[in-house]
């Protein structure tokens, strides 16, 4: 079953921007226009998970290994500025209140990255519909990307917990569908009577370790 791919994504300017930072630093990237980097990552364990979650991993150790690396060097830590993602929810309408439900979640756990919603500079898109891979994020782990949620899934899951999981992905964490409901990112691993849909302390530190370059660490295309 292919992927679906949005045509708004594929035309859209992927732009980043720092805000909310003193002094106002602003940084900008350029992304792909014409495809979109990255694997998929599904709610439930399936076979478009593995190269995906591999990618997501290494991006995360190479954050963490550069973070320790500036400690050890005595670098501060302080980000340029916390950057945005810019998100577009257009395509899924009946999920607008898990939507901004997961900006409230992500955006008070985590400091180094803030959603927003603005379709007219987004990266990151939601999309709902009916998919035999159910719910996944595709795209590079770092900001953009397409996060689609399944209609099955969401009567069968709880629906917060989902789109704050696919979130999570999109912020950079890998599938660790072993553990405990506790975490945000063992997704549908605990089952469906699993409904807690904020990350723990330890997955809230590595988004913010992730993102502490800003834009840094953003995969090549
Ligand atoms: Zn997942």
């Amino acid at each position: 079953m292919a992927i679906r791919t949005p045509l708004a994504l594929l035309a859209a300017a992927l732009t980043f921007a720092g805000t909310a930072a003193v002094p106002a630093a602003t940084t900008t990237a350029s992304a792909p226009t014409t495809e979109r980097s990255g694997g998929s990552s599904a709610y439930l364990p399936n076979d478009l998970d593995k190269e995906q979650n591999q990618r997501l991993e290494r991006q995360l150790a190479a954050a963490k290994a550069q973070a320790r690396a500036d400690k050890a060097d005595g670098v501060a830590k302080a980000p340029a500025a916390v950057t945005t993602v810019y998100y577009d929810a257009t395509d899924a309408p009946s999920f607008a209140s898990e939507v901004s439900g997961t900006e409230q979640i992500w955006n008070s756990s985590v400091g180094n990255v803030q959603l927003v919603e603005d379709p007219s500079r987004a990266t990151l898109y939601f999309e709902e519909g009916s998919s035999s891979n159910g719910s996944y994020y595709q795209g590079d782990g770092h900001g953009s990307g397409l996060i689609f949620i399944d209609y099955d899934q969401a009567d069968v899951y709880a629906p917060l917990r989902i789109v704050a999981h696919e979130t999570g992905h999109a912020l950079g964490l890998p599938d660790r569908y072993t553990q405990p409901c506790s975490k945000l990112m063992s997704g549908g691993g605990p089952g469906p009577s699993c409904t807690n849909a904020y990350p723990d302390s330890v997955e809230s530190a590595e988004v913010d370790t992730i993102w502490q370059y800003g834009v840094a660490l953003r995969p090549a295309a």
